[in-house]
């Protein structure tokens, strides 16, 4: 299908975005990579009056880092994350996971700060970000301010951004050195969203588990962070009896939609399978 009308504007700076946003209302549309945006208004799901594109935004790209954190530019590619030898060396989490996104041809064009605004279930980055601990930066006309990962995803395509705001950063804290990292993703095919998968960050010490991480992508409206699964790992070691108990406690709290990609007891089994395998992947990694 051919999408509604719309007028399009492409802003050189986030100060010139705010003021389109602004003047043009709700109704207008940030538009970033484009390949979560443009198939919805394909299919008349989304019929914005303008679209705001992102593209031209030089300030709003880019990796650094800022002291124990690393910071990302909203409209930074997969690709670009892929490819980034600092994220590869300070948060490899982040770089497995992306490689697990859809495509070569997605990575290219899509973008993190699209992927955490879209607030699909199925998209990777949320239950990254919970994992890792991130903040977000989302920046108005008023100012900035700045909210964790942790909340932020409130159900299907909704999350804590308000009208007039643009995410225009993410922060990561850099794991400590010697954590362990795992992104264990089951999908039917390439290009499929997640059937499930578990993002998972492990420290050990004297072969128990100091401190673990766990989240979840597309096992609930929202990603979903695994504490209970999380606290029962600290002080035991990765055997088979307290994967089994984490895997189960992580199978607890989720409450999957059927679809195509299985029911929701299918969903919640291969849930308890990623999270076993995450584990088992980032204990081996761990110093
Ligand atoms: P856009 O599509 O341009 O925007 C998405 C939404 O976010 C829009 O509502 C837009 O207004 C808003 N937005 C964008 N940027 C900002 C910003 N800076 N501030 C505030 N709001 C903003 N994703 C996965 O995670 N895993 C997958 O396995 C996966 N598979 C895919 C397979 C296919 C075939 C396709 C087409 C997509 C797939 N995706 C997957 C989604 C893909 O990663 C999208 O690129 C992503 O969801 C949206 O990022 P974007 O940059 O394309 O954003």
């Amino acid at each position: 299908m051919i999408p509604a009308g719309f007028d399009y504007h492409a802003p050189r700076s986030v100060a010139d975005a705010l003021k389109l946003l602004g003047d043009l209302g709700p109704e207008a549309k940030l538009l970033a990579g484009g390949h979560s945006l443009l198939p919805m208004m394909k299919l008349r799901f989304a019929a914005p009056t303008a679209l705001i594109d992102l593209g031209k935004i030089s300030e709003l790209r880019g990796i650094e880092q800022a002291g124990n954190e690393i910071r990302i530019g909203a409209m930074t590619t997969e690709n670009d994350l892929l490819r980034s030898k600092l994220l590869a060396d300070k948060v490899p989490l982040l770089v497995e996971g992306v490689a697990w996104i859809a495509d070569p041809q997605v990575r290219y064009k899509g973008t993190i700060g699209g992927d955490i605004s879209h607030a699909d279930p199925g998209n990777d980055h949320p239950a990254l970000m919970l994992a890792l601990d991130a903040s977000f930066v989302l920046t108005g006309a008023k100012g900035q301010r700045v909210v964790k990962a942790d909340g932020y995803f409130l159900g299907v395509y909704s999350t804590q951004i308000e009208p007039g705001e643009i995410l225009t950063q993410i922060r990561v804290p850099i794991p400590a050195a010697g954590t362990g990292w795992s992104y264990q993703k089951l999908k039917r095919k390439t290009g499929d969203f997640a059937t499930a998968a578990s993002a998972v960050l492990l420290q050990m010490k004297g072969g128990k588990v100091a401190k673990a991480s766990i989240a979840l992508t597309n096992l609930a409206a929202t990603p979903l962070k695994a504490r209970e699964a999380e606290s029962f790992l600290v002080g035991k070691p990765i055997n088979e009896n307290n994967l089994s108990e984490a895997a189960r406690l992580a199978m607890d709290i989720t409450d999957p939609a059927q679809c195509q990609r299985g029911s929701p007891d299918y969903k919640t089994a291969m849930c308890g399978e990623m999270t076993r395998r995450a584990l088992q992947a980032a204990a081996a990694r761990a110093k």
